[in-house]
């Protein structure tokens, strides 16, 4: 299970470790019912223009495991890279985005935005992707895949992973 929580994190080795997070003003707030799929740390141009930054983290975990505990969600769907549209979950009162569904993968599929979990130091990123539009000054060095476009997934996910994004799509 280390790819999902990375090697670095000490005593975070529970798969089934459930991890909180939320919104800005409070009034949203998620639980992940497990450690996520995968993590993508994106660097192409949707995610920098719509982080206002230099690349996105978002965690793939089946919807069903993510557990809205407190609030409501606004939908708001945008265009996506690949022309299907993504959909995104924000929090009605501050705006703050805490998941999206990528509509490719579809609504059983959730992108949790990495940064909204209490303790986002946990969810290290498995792969970075699109790193042909990666900023300059971002360097990347050390253990973590990097790729050009979007990954194979059968080349890079885990076989746990291969098998939890199978069962979505049975
Ligand atoms: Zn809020
Ligand atoms: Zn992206």
């Amino acid at each position: 299970m280390k790819y999902f929580w990375g090697e670095l994190t000490m005593g975070q080795t529970d798969p089934d470790q459930k991890l909180e997070g939320g919104c800005a003003c409070g009034n949203v707030r998620y639980r992940m019912n497990s450690a996520p799929m995968f993590v993508n740390c994106c660097h192409c141009t949707w995610c920098q223009r719509e982080t206002g930054t230099a690349f996105a983290l978002n965690a793939m975990i089946e919807s069903d495991r993510l557990e809205l505990t407190s609030g409501e969600l606004d939908v708001v769907e945008i265009p996506s890279d690949s022309g299907k549209g993504q959909k995104i979950f924000r929090c009605p009162d501050c705006k703050i985005a805490v998941w999206s569904h990528y509509v490719g993968a579809g609504d059983k599929l959730s992108f949790v935005r990495v940064g909204s979990l209490d303790e986002a130091h946990l969810v290290q990123p498995d792969i970075h992707i699109y790193t042909s539009t990666k900023q300059p000054w971002v360097s990347l060095s050390g253990e973590v895949p990097v790729v050009e476009e979007y990954c194979n997934p059968k080349e890079h996910w885990p076989e746990e992973a291969q098998k939890r994004y199978k069962a979505l799509k049975d």
